[in-house]
């Protein structure tokens, strides 16, 4: 079995998905048809363009625009169900997906109703053998202050059963972490545990930040913690777990190289990774890639992307014996593929 075959069969886990940001532009291109919501384009080909990005500003425009195409349960059913099928095709076992009520509030089906209806696939699937998946609610960061009072007020009235963290996502240029700090406390106080995007468009500030004054227990990204080796050792201490998205990140950042990316000091430097897709269509890529170039392009030893992998178990923010059978399930799998060359 080749490295790529053992990556493409192993077990695997993923903690940085947004679900809206599973929707393809031809899934798109029919829900704005469906739904009589006119898209700025003038067809499908235009649109597969827009999905082309050389900057964040341009991603929240098109992320936004899909969250407005959004309407009916069926749409719901069937970004749900997208997802699902990803998962059992590229065998995802465990997945933590961001998932943004304020959106769905604002532009679409209310978030009460896109809520419960999401939740009712994926606890579907579980029952009927997986993938297992819970959501972070995120605050979006670019409807701030708004944002962070409906999220939370939200939280508060909740009991539902997949959500499992507080999450923080959308531009970080002017809008400092700390900014949030307010509505992490009262979420914290609810019972939810918090996590948040830091140090992908904003400075390694902005990762201390999330850690410090949001209380962050995982990173989505942090990639520019590689800016203050102050920061390295002090994540890696408190094993802060950072979420990296590869390709994301050449898209989106300054790390366009993949063989100079941040990942491998923060390795290095002793921090806990894993590796994620964040909004696969949008970057062209799925999880089997992102570990593919992990090996290829980056370097990573198949022992190392193992480690990885079981992170998504050990930092995910599951009940522990849901984690713990899960782990014991990936390993006795991991045996029966052959264990991986040198893993
Ligand atoms: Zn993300």
């Amino acid at each position: 079995m080749t490295d790529l075959d053992f990556l493409r069969a192993m077990p695997k886990t993923e903690l940085h998905l947004h679900l809206e940001g599973t929707i393809s532009p031809e899934t798109l291109w029919a829900l704005a048809e469906r739904n009589h919501v006119a898209l700025p384009v003038g067809g499908l080909d235009e649109l597969r363009g827009l999905y082309v990005f050389e900057d964040f500003d341009k991603f929240v425009k098109v992320w936004l625009m899909m969250c407005s195409c959004l309407k009916t349960e069926a749409d719901y059913v069937g970004m749900a169900d997208g997802y699902l099928a990803e998962c059992r095709r590229q065998n995802i076992r465990y997945a933590e997906v961001h998932f943004t009520p304020y959106n769905h509030e604002k532009f679409g089906i209310g978030a009460e109703r896109a809520l419960g209806i999401v939740t009712k696939r994926l606890l579907e699937a579980e029952l009927s053998g997986g993938p297992v998946t819970r959501i972070i609610a995120d605050i979006p960061s670019e409807a701030f202050p708004e944002s962070g009072v409906f999220t939370v007020d939200f939280l508060e009235r909740l009991a539902n059963p997949l959500i499992v963290a507080i999450g923080l996502g959308g531009p970080e240029k002017g809008f400092p972490r700390a900014a949030f700090a307010p509505w992490f406390e009262r979420a914290r106080r609810a019972g939810y545990p918090a996590v948040a995007h830091a140090g992908e468009t904003g400075g390694a500030e902005h990762v201390r930040e999330a850690v410090v004054q949001l209380k962050a227990r995982r990173i989505q990204h942090g990639v520019r913690a590689v800016e203050d080796e102050g920061l390295l050792r002090f994540l890696a201490e408190r094993e802060i777990c950072c979420d990296v998205c590869l390709t994301s990140n050449t898209c989106l950042t300054a790390f366009t190289d993949l063989g100079n990316q941040p990942i491998l000091r923060m390795i290095e430097a002793g921090i806990p990774v894993t590796l994620s897709t964040d909004d696969p269509p949008f970057f062209g890529t799925d999880l089997v890639n992102e570990y593919r170039r992990a090996r290829e392009e980056v370097g990573l030893s198949m022992e190392e992307l193992w480690r990885i992998n079981l992170n998504g178990l050990r930092f995910g923010l599951a009940d522990v014996g849901l984690r713990r059978r899960l782990m014991l399930e990936f390993e006795a799998e991991r045996l029966a593929l052959g264990g991986g060359k040198g893993a």
